[in-house]
């Protein structure tokens, strides 16, 4: 089995789609190994995107990230990296409503950037990303 970081953005907190989202996480077969809400602070969200402080976007999309409580979740099934990603469904959320009407991100998205949930996208940042939130589980 493998494990996966999904993390239900603010919008998606606040526009209250977490039962829904984990609704559909529990009848694709994952299960949430572990579960956190918290608030990210700027230090911790430009750490966790790091990869993209060099982008347009970043100051934009650090705001986002910052303006509300995450909720944090360890999936656990056989191929849950991918099968998550297949789930959630392209980053612009706009376009996920036209070329994947079922995925979650059609689902509570509105945007490229306000997509509403994130999913590990290989096993390097899989595992970094659970030891990112949860210091204490093995991520996978
Ligand atoms: P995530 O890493 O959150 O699962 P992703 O892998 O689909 O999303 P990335 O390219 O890693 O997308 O971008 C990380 C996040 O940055 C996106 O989920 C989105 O919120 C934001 N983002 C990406 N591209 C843009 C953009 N062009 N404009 C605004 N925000 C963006």
């Amino acid at each position: 089995k493998e494990r996966t970081l999904a993390m239900i953005k603010p919008d998606g907190l606040l526009g209250n789609y977490t039962d829904d989202i984990k609704k559909t996480i529990i009848r694709s077969g994952f299960s949430i190994v572990r579960e956190m809400m918290i608030q990210l602070d700027e230090e911790k969200a430009k750490l966790f995107y790091t990869e993209h402080s060099a982008k347009s976007f970043f100051p934009d999309l650090v705001r986002y990230m910052t303006s509300g409580p995450v909720l944090l979740m360890v999936l656990e099934k056989y191929n849950a990296i991918s099968d998550w990603r297949s789930l959630i469904g392209p980053t612009d959320a706009k376009q996920a409503k036209i070329s994947h009407p079922s995925s979650i991100r059609a689902m509570c998205g509105s945007s490229t950037e306000r997509n509403c949930v994130h999913g590990s996208d290989s096993r390097l940042s899989a595992a970094r990303e659970i030891s990112f939130f949860f210091k204490d589980i093995f991520p996978g």
